[in-house]
């Protein structure tokens, strides 16, 4: 892999399409920039419909081609897992990329990108396991079964905070299955799907199975998604902009994959270990700056609990060590944009403005060195309603607020009154009532005494505004493939054309 952070800084990156790296055709370039500094460190191309017309086309000849259609699943397999393998070897690269160019901290952008082998490897043993059924229908002289096919291609895109976990995730099922794709990154973190790219070729793949065009989600992302050619989309991203997606995709009935927003509720029960479960908000909200689609952002506590958990979070929090995203001890980087720094400082002024009261950080760290980044303090608010915009809406920064219950009713009322339904968390030693919330709550994922955790095996997907479609697991094949019936009459027997074979 030719591509590091020395071999861009200062410099434009190309788009990938039809196994080569190829200039935008309008010419034009866009920023990415330094969320530790705001200094831009390198453009992007910004892509438009003809770059995307020309990576589809490369997509859509590539799954048609021999090369890529006639290959055995065997085969296919082992290239999916040779992938595993080189980004393996080049996860320390390719996260510190991701650090550059999204400020989350060094050491979970690498750890991130080296799990992401193991996603690959998953499905590349997935790839000779895709199989259809065989199904009786009454008919003792025909066979009946069904086919699993590769659909087209998919057009995937991407957000900016977890990039190549995403890609990942979205990626090695299709290329496990055989489809093609195209890959939109976010323009504010391109560069690790152009290496992605780099190394797809060194691992052999056919020219045009994979291709990335950068730019803006109002270019390249609206001409992917309204592209008739596209079978299916595949969106990691915001709510607002899952719709606009749905609504192009829409225009030529290409389903879609939506993996959305939360405003996840975290809950603590007064019988559970307060200590572990107030580490638990922490990781909820203040890991990673709070910007995680399933960051627990509501967290409710037992009335019983909820001086001393609160209490709890705030010495933690406190002792939080704010930094350069590269350095070891560091425990919170910056925003990764300037305009996430906005909309944050908006809603701590929403909440102050809506009767919260604040009771850790809610301030940009005082800290000389750390003035020029997009830094904010983890922050807590308490006096806090489930109706105020603190609690409606998803702010995407390291921004809690903490409301206390009545008993279970009180709380499974509140914490299912929003429109999200991506995660939530409970921390209690009461198994029977820990059962009780995850079967009545709206939320494709359900952590019991635990938060964060993710796994490549476990299909992950949320209800209502978060999305629907599910990725990881077995599902993510389900979800990549289509269902083709297939009826054979071996019985030599000339029916009645005029009578539709029903019955035996
Ligand atoms: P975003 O919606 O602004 O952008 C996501 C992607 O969509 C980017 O690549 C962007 O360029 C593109 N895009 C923007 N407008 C578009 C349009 N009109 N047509 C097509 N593409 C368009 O989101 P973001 O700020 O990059 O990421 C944060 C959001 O992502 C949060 O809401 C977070 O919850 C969500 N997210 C969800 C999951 C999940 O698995 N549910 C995972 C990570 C992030």
């Amino acid at each position: 892999m030719a591509m590091s952070i020395a071999s861009i800084e200062g410099k434009r990156t190309l788009n990938f399409i039809d196994g080569a790296m190829r200039p935008p055709k309008s010419g034009r370039y866009l920023p990415s920039f330094d969320p530790t500094n705001g200094e831009p460190w390198y453009e992007a191309a910004d892509s438009d419909a003809g770059d995307v017309d020309e990576a589809v086309a490369a997509a859509k000849r590539a799954f048609l081609s021999p090369d890529w259609r006639r290959m055995t699943q065997t085969q296919r397999g082992k290239l999916v897992a040779k992938l595993a393998d080189l980004v393996g070897a080049h996860a320390a690269a390719i996260g510190a990329m991701e650090t550059r160019d999204n400020g989350k901290l060094l050491k979970e952008m690498v750890a991130q990108v080296s799990y992401t082998p193991e996603t690959f490897r998953y499905f590349a043993g997935m790839a000779d396991k895709i199989q259809g059924d065989t199904i009786p229908i009454n008919k003792l002289d025909m066979f009946n079964f069904t086919l699993r096919e590769p659909i087209g291609v998919v057009g995937i895109i991407v957000p900016w905070n977890s990039p190549m976990y995403l890609i990942a995730g979205n990626c090695a099922p299709n290329l496990a299955i055989g489809n093609t794709v195209v890959l939109k990154p976010s323009e504010h973190t391109s560069a690790s799907a152009l290496a992605f790219a780099e190394l797809v070729i060194e691992a052999g793949f056919p020219k045009g199975v994979v291709n990335v065009v950068t730019g803006y989600g109002s270019g390249a992302g609206d001409a992917l998604t309204r592209h008739p050619d596209i079978a299916k989309i595949a969106f990691t991203g915001g709510t607002e902009t899952g719709k606009k997606v749905a609504a192009n995709a829409a225009s030529h009935l290409a389903p879609c994959n939506m993996e959305l927003g939360g405003k996840s509720p975290h809950i603590v029960f007064d019988d559970a270990d307060l200590d572990r479960a107030a580490n638990g908000i922490v990781a909820g909200i203040f890991a990673a700056a709070g910007q995680s689609c399933v960051a627990g952002s509501r967290v409710f506590v037992h009335k019983r609990a909820f001086d001393e958990v609160v209490h709890k979070v705030i010495e933690r929090g406190r002792a939080v060590r704010i930094g350069h995203p590269t350095d070891e001890d560091t425990q919170l980087g910056p925003l990764a944009l300037k305009a996430q720094l906005d909309k944050v400082q908006r809603y701590v002024g929403y909440a102050v403005e809506d009767g919260a009261k604040c009771v850790l950080g809610g301030r940009q760290p005082q800290n000389a060195a750390l003035a020029r980044g997009w830094y904010f303090e983890p922050t807590l608010f308490v006096n806090v309603h489930n109706d105020m915009r603190l609690c409606r809406d998803e702010i995407f920064g390291p921004v809690a607020g903490v409301m206390a219950f009545e008993d279970e009713a009180d709380l499974m009322r509140q914490a299912n009154d929003t429109v999200y339904g991506l995660a939530a968390g409970i921390w209690t030693r009461d198994i029977d009532r820990a059962m009780r919330f995850a079967r009545d709550v709206d939320a494709g994922l359900v952590w019991i005494n635990c938060y964060r955790t993710a796994a490549y095996t476990s299909p992950s997907g949320g209800f209502k505004s978060s999305g629907y479609g599910k990725h990881n697991g077995f599902e993510a094949i389900r979800e990549y493939t289509r269902l083709k019936n297939v009826m054979i009459d071996y019985s030599g027997v000339t029916h009645d054309p005029f009578v539709m074979r029903m019955k035996s």
